[in-house]
């Protein structure tokens, strides 16, 4: 049996895939991602040029934890150099400001997402991985395993879970090629962890969980990105939740992630973000 109350305690797990050209998922064998697809909210975007930002992890990341595009948060490359986190703090750091009882998680294996303070260390537990030095398959795999035992044995209430190897896959290879996809496979079994972990929980029947998943920038099909042809600047919003109309939608970006989560659990959105809640 699986139902949700409409009374019970709303949760948030964000899942960021790096460099995911979601037309590719069709081609791969990824049953979770292609489920969470159909039957949530799956929202197609391109990443548009005005904010003088690269299509890259820096920027794309910090949009994406901020709720603000790059010309607020201010990351226009992997520089990161103006970077304006104090002003647009990550959203697990906002949920924490607003309601000091939240806790809250993220497991980050480009280190530059903790470094920099993309995601701030107001938050409750941080697991550090390096994909540069251990290895981004390696590093997906142990920050999942750190990730699921989060959600399945505490009692989290939002957390980021960031998978690098989709990307990693598609500089060495191009988004083409049958290494990316076979990366997509890995990627759609470690986030079939998460949720498996997610629907373990004992109390899992009395909470409301919205699962979002998204990415940063595309691939080209040869590999590589930063400019803006459509291969490199296609994104996506995947949302799933008892307050989610299931269906496609166009008008749903990168910035409506962090005002969707602050929704959702309760903490009002800031007017100065760029996004707005889904729910
Ligand atoms: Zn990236």
């Amino acid at each position: 049996m699986s139902f949700s109350y409409p009374g019970g305690r709303a949760k948030a797990l964000v899942i960021g895939i790096d460099g995911l050209r979601w037309d590719r998922i069709a081609d791969a064998p990824a049953p979770r991602l292609r489920a969470l697809m159909r039957d949530g909210l799956f929202a197609p975007s391109l990443l548009v040029p005005g904010h003088g930002a690269e299509t890259v992890s820096g920027p794309g990341w910090s949009t994406v934890a901020s709720g603000v595009w790059p010309a607020k948060h201010g990351v226009l490359d992997n520089s990161f150099t103006g970077r304006r986190y104090d002003e647009h703090p990550d959203f697990l750091t906002l949920l924490k400001r607003a309601n000091p009882a939240l806790s809250t998680f993220a497991a980050l294996n480009w280190p530059p997402l903790t470094d920099e303070g993309t995601f701030g260390p107001e938050i409750d537990q941080l697991f550090r991985g390096d994909g540069e030095e251990h290895g981004y398959y390696t590093e997906d795999e142990r920050m999942t395993k750190a990730s699921a035992a989060v959600l399945r044995d505490e009692d989290p209430d939002a957390g980021f879970v960031y998978l690098s190897c989709i990307d990693a896959a598609g500089h060495g290879w191009g988004a083409g090629s049958k290494e990316y996809l076979a990366a997509v496979a890995a990627a759609d079994t470690w986030i079939g962890e998460l949720l498996d972990a997610v629907a373990a929980r004992r109390t899992y029947r009395l909470e409301r969980w919205l699962i979002l998943l998204t990415t940063d920038h595309g691939h080209t099909n040869a590999g590589g990105h930063g400019g803006y042809t459509d291969a490199e600047a296609r994104t996506f919003v995947i949302a799933h939740g008892p307050e989610v109309a299931p269906g496609r939608r166009a008008d749903v970006r990168l910035v409506d992630v962090a005002p969707t989560v602050l929704r959702h659990l309760g903490v009002a959105v800031p007017d100065r973000l760029d996004g707005r809640a889904i729910v």
